[in-house]
């Protein structure tokens, strides 16, 4: 099967509180999930950043309707390409907001001290969404095991 890897960056048209971003993020998994489609996203102030993998026509029709939504704008293209396999595999859709990054890792991949997702090129975005969504997974299976010590 073709895997391609789609990567975009686009503006918010107007500030979106936590429980918009919240619901984009129900809707994006449901859908991704049924699509065959995974990757992660990156939520800030000056706009998404997000990542895109699956097989073409089901990134191809998503990207079209992602294109149209009127909560972002100037969604701009900064990679399509066949790709031999995922890097976002257990992630329907991987999300993190900004305000949780360390300035440190900002630092690390970008120019600017604050996330702007313009600001980076398609290989800065890549390595910089699979660091994020790597820190995200450890810290998911920490929350994960301390539940479980609580509990037992
Ligand atoms: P519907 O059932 O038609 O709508 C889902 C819900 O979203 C509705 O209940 C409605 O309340 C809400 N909604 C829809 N449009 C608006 C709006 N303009 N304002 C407020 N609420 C609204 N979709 C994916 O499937 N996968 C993705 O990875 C994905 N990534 C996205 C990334 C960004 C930055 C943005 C802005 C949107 C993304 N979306 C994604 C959403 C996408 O644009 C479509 O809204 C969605 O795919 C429609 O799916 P549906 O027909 O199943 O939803």
């Amino acid at each position: 099967m073709n895997i391609v890897r789609l990567t975009y960056a686009s503006r918010l048209k107007k500030p979106l509180g936590h429980a918009a971003l919240e619901k984009i993020m129900d809707v994006s998994r449901r859908n991704n999930k049924k699509l065959g489609v995974t990757g992660a996203l990156c939520s800030s102030p000056r706009g998404f950043l997000q990542i895109l993998e699956g097989p073409a026509a089901a990134v191809n029709d998503l990207y079209n309707r992602i294109v149209r939504d009127p909560r972002h704008s100037q969604v701009t293209l900064l990679e399509y390409v066949k790709v031999p396999f995922r890097e976002f595999e257990n992630w329907s859709m991987a999300y993190i907001r900004t305000d949780e990054i360390a300035k440190a890792l900002l630092h690390k991949y970008s120019t600017h001290h604050v996330f702007d997702p313009f600001s980076m090129g398609p290989m800065q975005a890549r390595v910089f969404l699979l660091a994020i969504t790597e820190l995200r997974a450890h810290y998911l299976a920490k929350q994960h095991a301390g539940s479980r010590t609580r509990s037992s």
